[in-house]
């Protein structure tokens, strides 16, 4: 549906009208059956611009960046959870993660840290379980 506005050229009346596309407009336009709403005239035009159009548009960006938000807000409290929960060992994911399931290292917490997708590849090929989370950094927040 494409919303139009109206300018009869007798009346100078504006008004608004919905058409399907702007093909329909064309067509009742072509066979005079498009009239002003104040004094029936067929000499009505559209303007260049609806108003309404964009606004329609700019709606759908809104609950987009809504959708961001809420992502980026639920990766935040998920990052806060993992910080309290799992000791950080950064660079040292794989070696750390293999100490643990080979050696028996035993932790009070689960670890979480940093690792190239190889390493994650061979980790899961040996029979580690990793998770792969999408990460904020701290100065995006
Ligand atoms: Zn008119």
């Amino acid at each position: 549906m494409i919303k139009y506005q109206l300018n009869c050229k007798k009346c100078h009346k504006k008004f608004d009208s919905w058409f399907s596309s702007s093909n329909e407009y064309e067509r009742l336009k072509k066979k005079k059956l498009l009239n002003c709403i104040s004094c029936g005239s067929i000499k009505v035009e559209k303007s260049l611009m609806s108003p309404n159009f964009f606004s329609k548009n700019n709606k759908i960006t809104t609950q987009d960046e809504k959708k961001v938000l809420e992502i980026r807000n639920k990766l935040k409290e998920y990052k806060k959870f993992v910080e309290k929960n799992l000791d950080y060992v950064g660079d040292d994911f794989a070696y750390e993660a293999r100490s643990i399931h080979y050696g028996g290292k035993k932790r009070k917490k689960g670890i979480y840290g940093k690792a190239s997708k190889e390493e994650i590849k061979d980790l899961s090929e040996e029979g580690i379980e990793t998770q792969v989370i999408p990460w904020l950094e701290d100065k995006e927040n």
